[in-house]
């Protein structure tokens, strides 16, 4: 039997979820507050193979019987952003954060799947990362596009979602067959200081390997860098094999922890 789910009580679950999950682990945690947003299954979603990839999946592929796209954001704390925009390589804790992190994501969808579920909705979920063909290293479902498509932020210029709360973190989804409706949460056409003809650029500034241009992203160049670090940092050789991160167009700049464009 079907009971009302409203997005107010998912965002309430999301956040308790993150809450805990330092006293889970026993450490002082990587993380902010989430951000969660959703939206109706309409005609939106099918522009992701034109804006995504060409074998993007619809979200339907995944639940024939979804309403709804629900995408959350989890956003890392200062202090670690801080620590990660020293020198030109990530800092361990950037990657233990990482793993952590994807780990967090997939329990967290879990959780509000179970929460769907209790009031009679079925969800599907997907994995945080590395759900990309490595050629074109376009991911058949994008984390990002949709997040950006439910308007949960804007893409900058370094590529990645600016949110209400900054760039610095990591995005989650799942479909769900609830009727949530649209719940946005970003206000401004832009989110990116220089898309929206402000000056900036610091972003592109801050790339060790020059991958980011105004014009956008090196996808394969930024990619060489991130399995670099993987391959050869000694202190990430504990780590698991799909740690490939790097980060340093996130660290500290305008767009890291909020959205610097000023509303209309
Ligand atoms: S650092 Fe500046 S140019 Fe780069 S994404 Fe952020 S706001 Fe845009
Ligand atoms: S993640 Fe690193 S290599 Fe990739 S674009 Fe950002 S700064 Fe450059």
């Amino acid at each position: 039997m079907h009971s009302t789910m409203t997005v107010t009580q998912l965002r309430e679950c999301a956040e308790a979820f993150v809450r805990a999950e330092p006293g889970r682990r026993g450490i002082d945690g990587w993380w902010r507050p989430p951000l969660l947003a959703t939206a109706a299954i309409d005609q939106r979603f099918e522009a992701l193979p034109r804006i995504a990839a060409s074998d993007h999946l619809h979200p339907r592929d995944l639940l024939p019987a979804a309403q709804s796209v629900i995408v959350f954001f989890i956003p890392f704390r200062k202090a670690l952003v801080q620590e990660n925009q020293k020198g030109a390589r990530p800092c361990r804790n950037w990657g233990e954060a990482y793993v952590q992190t994807n780990d967090l994501i997939g329990r967290l969808s879990q959780a509000l799947a179970d929460r769907l579920a209790q009031h009679g909705f079925p969800s599907a979920l997907t994995p945080a990362t590395h759900n990309f063909d490595e050629v074109k290293l376009m991911a058949r479902w994008s984390h990002k596009h949709l997040a950006h498509l439910i308007h949960l932020g804007r893409f900058g210029t370094h590529h990645m979602l600016i949110t209400p709360a900054g760039c610095a973190g990591r995005l989650g989804s799942l479909v769900s067959a609830a009727a949530l409706g649209d719940h946005p949460l970003i206000e401004t056409a832009e989110a990116c200081l220089l898309k929206a003809g402000q000056k900036c650029g610091r972003c592109i500034q801050a790339c060790p390997v020059a991958a980011l241009s105004a014009e956008g992203l090196d996808r394969q160049r930024c990619w060489n860098r991130l399995k670099q670090n993987r391959d050869t940092l000694e202190d990430f050789k504990d780590l698991p094999e799909t740690t490939h991160v790097c980060g340093k167009c996130a660290a500290l700049m305008p767009c890291s922890f909020k959205n610097p464009v000023p509303s209309p």
